[in-house]
């Protein structure tokens, strides 16, 4: 078993100016690790900026232009964040972030970017609180390195991974599989497999579903690479999400993903999307409790 690769910089930090999105989850998420001792059992990996030329292999040139310039276009403005410097700069950072989680993933194993997963990006236009699709942008990426050749992203986020979908639409290789609250936004697009689940959903029905369908998906696709999106959104006490997740149930779900890939040779890469509880400690919990998943898969 090989230690896990945590990508993270301390400038995974930014101000989103009042958004709901809690950025600071990322720094107490870290600091989480650091205080309970789990940070001994992975190896912290710095992760460079995304390039222009990394973003170009998932997004069209004028919008890759917008982003660059912080340009007010519509394409810009249909996310629900503010356009603004700082903000691309965290984005590129987090999008390198995502890159170099399927690089150790696929050297080490085990890849987990302390950020990204934002999977509302599209080709050409940015959607939700996300400007670029950092899980296609890494899978790309390693695709155009030689690093690998077939992927399975296994979004868990409780909406659906709409940009992801459109994204990969038309590329064998790469296979999407997305379980989400049906009744939430984003307006649904077609991944390659959709489990869409009724409101308040718990971990019973969700854990079938997945025990079900991770397995056959590895089998039938054999991939080089699992991106598991593990939003933890999912959770009973989330303000965005309308499922019933408890923290053992999203526990399940961690090493359901994790120790399926895992116990067939397939790197895991990780993002953590998105997450919005009621209370702020328990998104740092959920994502370090997805490390120490990681971690006992090896
Ligand atoms: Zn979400």
């Amino acid at each position: 078993m090989s230690r896990p690769a945590l990508v993270y910089d301390i400038d995974y930090d930014v101000d989103f100016q009042g958004h709901i999105f809690p950025v600071e989850k990322y720094r107490q998420t870290y600091d989480r690790l650091v205080s309970s001792g789990v940070i001994e059992f992975v190896d912290v990996v710095k992760p460079s900026p995304a390039t222009r030329d990394d973003l170009l292999l998932v997004h069209e040139p004028r919008y890759v232009m917008d982003f660059m310039e912080s340009a007010h276009t519509l394409r810009m403005l249909s996310s629900e964040l503010p356009v603004a410097d700082d903000i691309r700069d965290f984005f590129l950072l987090t999008t390198g972030g995502s890159i170099t989680a399927v690089r150790e993933a696929l050297a080490r194993g085990v890849g987990i970017n302390l950020g990204g997963g934002f999977h509302h990006a599209f080709p050409d236009h940015a959607e939700g609180f996300c400007y670029v699709n950092d899980i296609a942008v890494g899978i790309r990426r390693a695709k155009q390195d030689r690093l690998l050749r077939r992927a399975l992203v296994v979004d868990c986020d409780v909406h659906q991974g709409n940009g992801t979908a459109v994204i990969f639409a038309n590329d064998p290789d790469i296979f999407t599989f997305s379980i989400h609250q049906e009744h939430n936004y984003p307006v649904k697009q077609k991944s390659d497999l959709d489990i869409g689940l009724e409101d308040r959903t718990g971990d019973s029905e969700y854990l079938r579903h997945l025990r079900d369908v991770v397995p056959r998906l590895l089998d039938q696709h054999e991939p080089d690479l699992v991106f598991y999106v593990a939003g933890a959104d999912t959770y009973e006490g989330d303000q965005l999400g309308g499922l019933s997740l408890t923290m053992d149930g999203l526990r399940e779900r961690d090493e359901l993903v994790i120790g399926e890939a895992r116990g067939r040779g397939v790197g895991v890469a990780i993002a953590f999307a998105g997450g919005y509880s009621y209370r702020p400690q328990d998104v740092p919990e959920i994502h370090s409790a997805t490390c120490r998943a990681a971690i006992e898969a090896g």
